[in-house]
């Protein structure tokens, strides 16, 4: 318990500022030259951080040194603290009774803007999720570190669930009283991302408040010109995110000055499963970025390109004229390599120019932020220049954003030194010659120090004491030091300062004189360095608009450049794209395994979906356990994407017909990293399909039914595939070791076909040959399988008997499958809608996941 009585002053000033601080965050409370930390905070810092814990009158407390400040908020963030800072506003040496501190920001997961703390590939997303009922939310993001800022309409939770996922959000917050519904909704939050919920009071989420927020923000008297108008759920959502992000940032965040609205229609939408199941960005191991399709398409030169890149990937288009502009670069670009090995290295040149921006608004872009920003613009002349070279739509928009900065550059260049330090407060900053009254002010303190040598060593002379030294201190300033054993050597005009264990300190006037002009000559340096920097940082935000445009411009060129460079090394062709349902793919590769294997390993096989004038919508696959059935129903996903992403492809030939969604149901047989009630998992999974994909979908289903016995899964495996391609009729691939299912293509479904994964049995042995071919595999060889495993010659003898006779009874199974192929469907009556659980079911959920 705080008492308040019991406080020292600077206790006092350490619990008022705690106060005003929300609920559950850590403040680091600047005292000289350590960040400190008090009571429970101390204890919750201590042991994240493995500080030491020490008490002072009774008051827990830890701390480290401030210049280690970096390290040890990235250690708190990465835990899912949220950090105040709170700085010392006076030099200690001036102020007058106890030093005045603010807390000058507040860090949390979703928003930071030091570039030390980010992740230059990834955006740094934040999200409001705003709950209009219990299955329907509307959703806002905000990067704040790039000014990204974003709404969409209010959607279903799957769809919440699977953004939130592809962007990869560290934070998300909402009102209160919506939060417990939010966690009851199935599957949300999703189960594979770590991020920091945060739940503010429901006023401020309210809906006046909200919208004259954003209104004042973008300086405009309505929102309609943003598409808000019909969306009062997302103005809620949008207006609390950015008024949340301002609080932590302490100021204005005057850079982020519109919001546009993720429409879903254009896109072609991948759930959140299928980012994992198809390992687009981070591999399901040990979610790093290695081995995942992102790894192998990333040639990009900067950090502004990876991220459009990664956007891209998660979001591909799902129009025409817009897959077809990418394309048309990308073709271009391949085809004059000398040109775009030129382009990318000076792309190389060009850093972060979102965030540096960003940082320059905020107030905390370091000195050389200035200088990389200032590099930056003077490489855009020379990126115009080899654009030049290119003619498409798609260019000429980038160029139109890429004026020319020199103007920008120049100033930076002639205000700011070449190499300076890295805070305005080390000195220095401020390039020689640029202003006369620095420069003198400079000598001056220059001229001062060498003084102070030479007083030092006439001291030393005079007293002849080896050992006289001159030093500075906060405290007294510059004074002369002795050792004990000199002591009777000095001269009596010192004035005795303070008395150490081995020395004394002493001043003379001489120096006291000294020391007033060098400290009055650095301190007026220091406030004129800070005043010029200040007239550049005014200077540079008039181009905040300007520099932004040019961004996301060299974002597209880069992405585009990286996925140029991509086909070329890996030798993709142009996928022709079409508005139908035709999915046709001659000689495909996995793009993942044919980078990885030697070259000329990966067998490539083709793909054959409705080509014009046969309908051919599903494919039963069948074939030995580690033939090639998920690898070669995946690359097929993967193909889609990177088609609609606008990349070129690991194939000889392609037609794509567009895909509005891709699904991805990989059974519990395959899945094993989760560990949760798996078959529940892969039945959620499979109801999300059954009840979002249309004519125009893409649906991949690995060995589902595997999670339950033989009957139940085949059971289920069939009437999914029977739904998929009579109800919805979307383009299926289904990889199944129910051999059952190979009699639906032979009994009157019209639609469905049997493939198989080629094998050659030589002798006792199966050689995989990798080669997909009409018609079902004969058998499932899952003996062969065992003996290759090592399984004891005894075992694997008695399970050929085994099958051996089971083979001779009837096949019951597939005669029902016969029997019921062309029996009428039972049908269920519409109308009364289900909520999506109800008590009941909840008590069955409460037992399977237990
Ligand atoms: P299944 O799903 O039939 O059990 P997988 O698709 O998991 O088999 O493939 C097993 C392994 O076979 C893969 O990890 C890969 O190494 C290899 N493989 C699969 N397809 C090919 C191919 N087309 N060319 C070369 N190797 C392949
Ligand atoms: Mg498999």
């Amino acid at each position: 318990m705080i008492q308040d009585t019991k406080l020292t002053p600077m206790m006092k000033q350490y619990v008022d500022a705690k106060q005003d601080l929300p609920p559950g965050t850590v403040l680091l409370f600047r005292l000289g030259d350590f960040y400190e930390e008090f009571f429970e905070d101390a204890e919750k810092v201590s042991s994240a951080l493995d500080l030491v814990l020490t008490k002072r009158q009774g008051v827990p407390m830890c701390g480290f040194p401030h210049h280690a400040l970096d390290s040890y908020l990235s250690r708190l963030i990465a835990k899912g603290f949220k950090v105040a800072i709170a700085e010392q506003l006076e030099d200690p040496r001036e102020a007058k009774g106890i030093i005045k501190r603010k807390i000058t920001r507040i860090i949390t997961p979703g928003t930071l803007i030091d570039n030390n703390l980010l992740n230059s590939s990834d955006n740094n997303f934040i999200a409001a999720v705003y709950p209009v009922d219990d299955s329907h939310a509307a959703l806002s993001g905000l990067d704040v570190s790039t000014g990204e800022f974003f709404f969409t309409p209010t959607v279903g939770m799957d769809t919440v669930s699977s953004e939130l996922a592809r962007l990869g959000v560290k934070e998300v917050i909402m009102p209160e009283s919506g939060a417990e519904n939010l966690r009851r909704s199935n599957n949300f939050p999703d189960p594979g991302q770590k991020v920091l919920w945060t739940e503010l009071e429901d006023h401020k989420f309210d809906f006046e408040y909200c919208e004259r927020h954003l209104r004042i923000q973008f300086e405009t008297s309505t929102l309609d010109g943003f598409g808000m108008r019909s969306y009062p759920d997302s103005v809620r959502a949008a207006g609390a995110l950015l008024r949340y992000a301002e609080e932590n940032l302490r100021r204005d965040a005057s850079y982020i000055t519109s919001i546009h609205r993720h429409s879903f229609d254009s896109f072609l939408e991948i759930d959140s499963t299928s980012m994992r199941n198809l390992e687009l960005v981070s591999n399901r191991n040990d979610g790093t970025k290695n081995g995942s399709l992102l790894a192998v398409l990333d040639h990009t030169s900067t950090s502004l390109g990876s991220r459009r890149l990664r956007s891209w990937l998660l979001r591909p288009l799902r129009d025409f004229s817009g897959i077809e502009r990418r394309l048309n670069v990308i073709e271009q670009f391949v085809s004059d390599p000398l040109t775009l090995t030129e382009l990318r290295e000076t792309l190389g040149v060009i850093r972060d120019l979102e965030r540096i921006t960003a940082r320059i608004n905020v107030g905390n872009a370091s000195p050389r932020d200035y200088i990389a920003l200032s590099a930056s613009l003077d490489a855009i002349p020379g990126i115009r220049t080899l654009l030049e070279n290119f003619n498409a739509n798609l260019i000429a928009d980038c160029l139109q954003n890429l004026p020319d900065f020199g103007e920008l550059a120049a100033r930076i260049n002639e205000t700011l030194d070449d190499d300076p330090p890295a805070q305005l407060g080390d000195g220095g900053v401020i390039r020689a010659g640029f202003s006369e009254e620095l420069d003198r002010l400079r000598l001056l303190s220059g001229n001062g120090k060498s003084m102070l040598a030479d007083i030092q060593q006439r001291e030393s002379e005079r007293t002849g004491i080896k050992s006289l030294k001159v030093k500075f201190n906060n405290v007294f300033g510059y004074y002369i030091e002795v050792s004990k054993s000199n002591l009777d050597a000095v001269p009596a005009d010192y004035v005795r300062k303070q008395t150490l264990v081995n020395a004394e300190r002493f001043i003379t006037p001489e120096l006291k004189d000294l020391e007033n002009r060098i400290l009055g000559a650095e301190e007026r340096a220091r406030s004129l360095e800070a005043s010029l920097f200040a007239e550049l940082r005014q200077f540079a935000l008039e181009f905040t608009d300007a520099i932004q445009k040019a961004a996301n411009a060299l974002a597209d060129i880069d992405a585009l450049a990286g996925l140029a460079e991509c086909a070329r090394v890996n030798n993709y062709v142009r996928p022709s794209i079409f508005e139908d349902n035709r999915l046709v793919i001659e000689g495909g590769r996995h793009p993942v395994l044919d980078n990885v294997m030697s070259p000329g390993t990966f067998v490539p096989n083709d793909l054959n979906l409705n080509r014009p004038g046969y309908t051919l919508r599903m494919m039963i696959i069948t074939g030995p356990n580690m033939a090639g059935k998920s690898t070669y129903i995946r690359q097929n996903a993967l193909l889609v994407i990177m088609a609609q992403m606008g990349s070129f492809i690991p194939a000889e030939r392609a037609e794509i017909g567009l895909v509005d969604r891709i699904f991805t149901r990989i059974g519990a047989g395959d899945d094993l990293s989760r560990n949760q009630s798996t078959f529940m998992v892969e039945m959620v999974e499979t109801s999300n399909i059954l009840r979002s994909a249309t004519k125009n979908s893409f649906v991949i289903l690995d060995e589902v039914g595997r999670g339950t016995s033989t009957y139940d899964g085949l059971a289920i495996a069939w009437s999914v595939a029977e739904y998929l391609n009579e109800q919805i009729a979307c383009r299926t691939l289904f990889a199944t070791h129910y051999h059952e299912l190979t009699t639906l293509p032979e009994v009157s479904y019209p639609g469905i076909a049997n493939f198989s994964v080629a094998v050659r049995e030589h002798g006792n042995e199966v050689i995989f040959l990798r080669q997909i071919v009409p018609g079902r595999s004969p058998r499932s060889y899952g003996i062969h399988v065992a003996r290759l495993a090592g399984v004891p010659d005894e075992v694997v003898r008695r399970a050929n008997q085994i099958l051996g006779k089971l083979e001779q009874t009837p096949d019951s199974a597939r005669d029902v499958v016969r029997d019921l192929a062309n029996q009428p469907r039972p049908t269920v009556r519409k109308g009364k809608k289900k909520k999506y659980f109800d008590d009941d079911d909840d008590n069955m959920l409460k037992l399977i996941f237990n």
